[in-house]
Parts: structure tokens; sequence; C-alpha cells
């Protein structure tokens, strides 16, 4: 079992007994919550859950979803969240539109069947006209209170149809930015997560980690902008020199990573030379003064898949590499091959 999966493991082991502790039921938000309190991955998570044991007995579902929004999830995922939740509400109002609409028309069937033995009666009984009238009336009343009941009913049905479509588009933009980083748009740090796992569970990896140079020092000398421009141009670099499947992705700040799909370290050192070259040819406008900057370089440190190593192994030894990589001078892929 990789450290990873184990660790995980042990916590769902930790994480059940809390929710039977505390009598709550499995649900994903009471889920998320006690198995972020059992793994200790947010010590303010833990320091607000225990400061509200302390004075009341239990989590409500609402002090839940507080504590969960506040300290688990991040804003895409609160949106996603949010999305979810009017869904929900939306079905739970459509139910009921569809229960009155069957309330009525069962009332409505009742009726017919009493009327059905009232005609009965007027054959049988020779009604006065003043009676027939009467309960003709009545039937026509009748008959008018299913017609608004579905008429509502498909008016319902149809808003809720327009309304659900949107809301499921909104929650796919969501669920998609939560995986896209906005400034380069390449796949962020969290889908790379989720992806290197796959990768070492099919043993198929190799990783590349790709840190700009100087980039403090170049963001003081040209400004800000003019570095977020440079992360843009180095991450449509990295992603037009992908091939055979590798994946770029912005890894955090001015650092990338590239996922690829063999174990092949000269192939991964190869393609990461061909990369550094192809950003060594970086230059980018300045938009007021016209200005282009040049020069821009990154360092690179590889690893690649081996007897069962773990995805935060494969990032401390590409990370060691790119270490050296720096020490050597920079502008440079590590190891050698
Ligand atoms: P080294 O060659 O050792 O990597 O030096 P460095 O200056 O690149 O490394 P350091 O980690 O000291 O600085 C990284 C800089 O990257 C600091 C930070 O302001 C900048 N940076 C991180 N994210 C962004 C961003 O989104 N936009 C811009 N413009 N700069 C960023
Ligand atoms: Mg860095
Ligand atoms: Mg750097």
């Amino acid at each position: 079992m990789s450290d990873d999966i184990e660790k995980s493991f042990k916590t769902l082991k930790e994480t059940v007994p809390l929710l039977i502790k505390h009598k709550l039921s499995a649900d994903p938000t009471n889920y998320a919550l006690w198995y972020t309190y059992a793994s200790n991955q947010s010590p303010s998570l833990n320091e607000a859950v225990d400061a509200t044991l302390a004075n009341v007995k239990s989590l409500s579902p609402v002090r839940t979803e507080d504590l969960y929004r506040a300290h688990v999830a991040d804003k895409q995922e609160v949106n996603a969240w949010q999305l979810r939740k009017t869904m929900d509400a939306m079905v739970t109002e459509f139910t009921q539109s569809v229960k009155d609409t069957r309330k009525e028309t069962n009332k409505f069937r009742q009726v017919m069947d009493k009327s059905l033995d009232g005609l009965q009666q007027v054959e049988n009984e020779g009604w006065s006209v003043d009676e027939v009238m009467n309960f003709v009336r009545s039937m026509v009343k009748e008959g008018q209170k299913i017609r608004s009941s579905t008429l509502t009913f498909s008016a319902a049905m149809a808003n809720a149809e327009t309304e659900i479509k949107e809301l499921k588009k909104k929650l796919e933009v969501s669920e998609k930015e939560a995986l896209i980083d906005s400034l380069t748009e390449l796949n962020n740090r969290r889908y790379f997560d989720a992806e290197l796992s796959s990768a070492v569970a099919n043993k198929e990896a190799s990783l590349i980690l790709v840190d700009v140079d100087h980039f403090k020092k170049f963001n003081d000398t040209h400004g800000h902008q003019m570095g977020d421009q440079v992360l843009k141009a180095v991450a449509k670099k990295l992603k037009d020199s992908c091939r055979d499947g590798a994946q770029a992705f912005r890894f955090g700040g001015e650092e990338f990573a590239i996922l690829l799909p063999n174990n092949v370290l000269q192939r991964a050192c190869h393609q990461s030379d061909v990369m550094r070259r192809a950003i060594e040819k970086i230059s980018v406008k300045h938009r007021a003064s016209g200005k282009t900057v040049s020069g821009i370089t990154a360092s690179f440190g590889v690893s690649s898949y081996e007897n069962g190593v773990s995805g935060a192994k494969l990032i401390e030894l590409a990370d060691k590499h790119l270490y050296e990589a720096k020490r050597l001078g920079r502008n440079r892929v590590m190891p050698m091959r």
C-alpha cells in the first residue's frame, strides 16, 4: 500500500467512529468535515470544532455546514455546493407540485364517481331541472379546479426544466473552474494531484518540475504585470511542447509541472531540454512603453516512477533535482542524461 493510501485509510478508520460518536449521518458534508478533523489537515477547523463542542453537546447540520464552508470547502467548492443545494430545493418544489396535482386529480376522480352515481339518481328518482343544474354547476367547478392545477403544474414543469438546464451549465463551469488556473489557463495543482495519483497507481509516470529563474528580480525590475505575461508565455510554451500524452500544470507561483505517461527518465529529460530551449526564446512586450523583454530562463528537475514509489516521493525527487539545477547555475535540466 502506498503511503498516501495507507494514510487516508487510517484517517477513514478514525472518521467513521467520530460520525457514530456524534450521531451524524455519513453525508458528504459531515464526512468531509470529520475526515478533515481526523486527518488534522486544518488545525483551525479542529480548534473551531473543539470550541463548538465545548459549548454544545452536538453539532447541528447548520453549524456543520458553516464549519465545512469556513474550513474545508474552498470558493469554487462552495459555489458548486450552493448550486447543488439550489437544484435540491428545486427538485423538492417540483415533487411537491407533482404531489399537489396528483391530489387534485384524485379528488376530481372521486367527484366524477359521485357524479356518475348522481346521474344514475337523475334517471332513477326523476330530479327537477334545478337539481340537475346545481349538480352540473358543481361538476363544472371541480373541472375548473383540476384544470388550473394542471396548468400550474405544466408551467412549473417548463420553468423547472429551463432552470435545471441553466444550473447544470453553471455547475459544469464551476466544476471546471475549480480545476483550471485562471492566469495561465493550465490545469491547476488540484488537478495535478489527482492525475499524479492515477499515473502512480498505473505505475506509468515521469514528472518534470519547472521553476522560472530569478523571477522575483524580474518582477522587481519590470513589474508584476509583465511577470504575469511571462507566466502566461511560459505556460503556453510548456503546453505547446507537450507530446505523447504529456500534460502541463501550474504547480503554484512561478512553478509548473509536466506529467508524462511513461517511466523513461531519459525521455523526460530530453523533453525538458526541448521545453527549456523554447522558454529561452520567449520575449514579452511592455504594453505602455512597447519595449520587449527577453532572456527568460527556467530550471528543470525530473523524476520517474520506479518500484512502488508514492506520488509525494516523485515530487520530492524532482524537487531535489530542481534544487541541484538551481545550484549549478540555473537554465538547465537535472539529472543530466
Ligand atoms: P530562483 O531562480 O531561485 O527560483 O529565484 P526566484 O526569484 O524565481 O524564486 P523566489 O521563490 O524567491 O521568488 C518567486 C517569485 O515569483 C516571487 C513571487 O512574487 C513571484 N510570483 C509568484 N506567483 C506569481 C504570479 O502569479 N505573478 C507574478 N508576476 N509573480 C509571481
Ligand atoms: Mg519557486
Ligand atoms: Mg523561481
